[in-house]
């Protein structure tokens, strides 16, 4: 029997997509640019085989010839331009396991997408299956238990808004859009984690689907191993269709940025760190080195969750070095996590660090980098203290669990000109930074490879090999920051 080429059957899949959906076949050349895909053994999947399988799904099934597939195959960072052969909307599990079940059988790449926020562009892959699971996204909660039960298709702002109407909130990212699952899966770092801890810490229990079709529970009582395997270890063991949450009683906070005159980064950065030093569980800060025409400049966004008279006692350091904005104030605590992130999705590159300490040395790195920075990049700084580092490095798959501080090195380009300086950029501050960092947070990498999964996991990789083994010992979910089987 003739072998089919790579380039044939991308030609094919993307035929057979077009006559799914009726477009005629003429339509699609193969200068339409479906870029290459990554498997080599993939057997070519026919028209009739694509509507077959279509048919069968509740959702969606978008394919290259669909008006909405531009869209559709859209992620947050812009730098990732992939061209997947199908996009699953799926609207339950069943239509997730059909969705893993075909991409298996026909040996196609497989995406898994909940808000598409992956910093290195995981939610979507080149001539493969993408299973987007957007429209799964209710969240319902039992007020009397405190716990939160949401689709995995949940955003963080989906999760805020159901458990803000009855004053209660779980630790979530800084970020509305963000997708629940990725977030928790990786971890989970958020305004409330000195307080309750991560997100993953607040993680009652997942449902998932495991690739061979399975459905099972991970909890601390079913399925204990993969329930820690799922707190830190992100998405290589399942997909996730469910998770539960512990919720808290939250209101408001006091909440807001202070932001200083450019200059000063070395006596501010050691002001944020003495302050982190000595804040309580209910003070959260984030700081944020930005480069700006006058120099960079230093910003940090605080939240209080306690008594905000005592909030604001705390707060008078940071204001005696005489911020020159300040926008503290009162509001609840759904609209400060609405409002924390201002960057709309863009092609970016950003990488991180954890640093258990920000010593005089690694300040200094920092600020002569600032001072020599592209336009449109900026250090994110992180404390961690608190609730999140009385967990054990070993009790989730998680291993942030010192204090420290976590770095988000970024840079975002509006044109492909400007694209070297600011990869550059990043990469070299990260590599001046490697001697002082001890670990890195796997859900802020905008890119992969061995070393840096191992350095993400730490003594923690050894067992997470082992359950992947288990559930997973094919890789077929390997569009990630890959734990791999052996
Ligand atoms: C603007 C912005 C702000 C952010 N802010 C924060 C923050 O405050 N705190 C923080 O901790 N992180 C933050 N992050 C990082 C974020 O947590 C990760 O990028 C996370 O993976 C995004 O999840 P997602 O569902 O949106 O992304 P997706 O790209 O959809 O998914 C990312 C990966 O998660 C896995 N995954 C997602 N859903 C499932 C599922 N149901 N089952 C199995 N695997 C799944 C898959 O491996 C997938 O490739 C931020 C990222 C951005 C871009």
């Amino acid at each position: 029997m003739a072998q089919t080429t790579r380039r044939q059957f991308i030609r094919q899949t993307t035929l057979a997509a077009a006559a799914l959906r009726g477009a005629p076949l003429t339509a699609l050349t193969p200068e339409w640019g479906v870029a290459e895909i990554a498997e080599q053994n993939a057997a070519p999947v026919d028209a009739k085989t694509m509507r077959k399988f279509a048919s069968a799904i509740t959702g969606s099934v978008i394919t290259p010839a669909a008006p909405e597939y531009e869209s559709a195959r859209q992620v947050f960072n812009r730098a990732f331009d992939r061209r997947p052969a199908l996009i699953v909307q799926c609207a339950g599990a069943s239509d997730i396991a059909r969705a893993l079940e075909f991409a298996q059988r026909h040996n196609l790449p497989l995406a898994v997408r909940g808000g598409g926020h992956s910093r290195a562009g995981f939610g979507v892959c080149d001539g493969g299956v993408v299973i987007d699971l957007s429209r799964m996204n209710q969240v319902k909660v039992d007020v009397s238990k405190r716990v939160a039960r949401a689709d995995a298709g949940s955003l963080v702002r989906d999760m805020d808004q159901a458990t803000q109407r009855f004053g209660l909130a779980t630790t979530m990212g800084g970020c509305p859009t963000v997708g629940i699952a990725g977030l928790t899966l990786g971890g989970g770092e958020g305004l409330l984690m000195s307080k309750y801890g991560a997100a993953c810490d607040n993680l009652i229990s997942a449902q998932l689907l495991t690739v061979d079709g399975r459905q099972v529970e991970a909890s601390q009582t079913s399925n204990p191993d993969l329930f820690w395997a799922i707190r830190g270890g992100g998405g290589n063991f399942g997909v996730v269709t469910a998770l539960e949450y512990q919720l808290h009683p939250i209101t408001d906070v006091l909440a807001g940025t202070l932001t200083y005159p450019p200059g000063r980064i070395p006596e501010l950065l050691q002001a944020f760190v003495k302050f982190v030093a000595t804040a309580p569980d209910e003070m959260n800060v984030v700081g944020e080195v930005l480069p700006t025409a006058e120099g960079p400049r230093f910003h940090m966004f605080c939240c209080y969750c306690g008594d905000p008279q005592q909030g604001t006692e705390l707060l008078k350091p940071l204001r005696a070095l005489k911020p020159q904005q300040d926008n503290i104030r009162v509001a609840s605590y759904l609209e400060t996590q609405a409002t924390i992130n201002p960057y709309a999705p863009a092609a970016h590159f950003q990488t991180d660090l954890f640093l258990p300490q920000l010593t005089a040395d690694a300040i200094a790195t920092i600020t002569t980098a600032a001072n020599n920075a592209p336009p449109n990049t900026r250090v994110f700084i992180v404390a961690l203290s608190g609730a999140v580092t009385r967990v054990g490095a070993s009790e989730t798959a998680f291993p942030l669990r010192q204090p420290g501080f976590e770095l988000d090195i970024m840079g975002r380009w509006l044109d492909p000109y400007g694209k070297t300086s600011v990869v550059e950029w990043v990469r070299s501050l990260r590599d001046k930074l490697q001697p002082f960092a001890h670990g890195v947070y796997v859900n802020q990498l905008g890119d992969t490879s061995e070393d840096l999964v191992r350095a993400a996991y730490g003594s923690n990789y050894a067992r997470l090999v082992e359950i992947k083994k288990k559930y997973d010992p094919k890789n077929v979910l390997r569009i990630n920051q890959n734990i791999q089987p052996g």
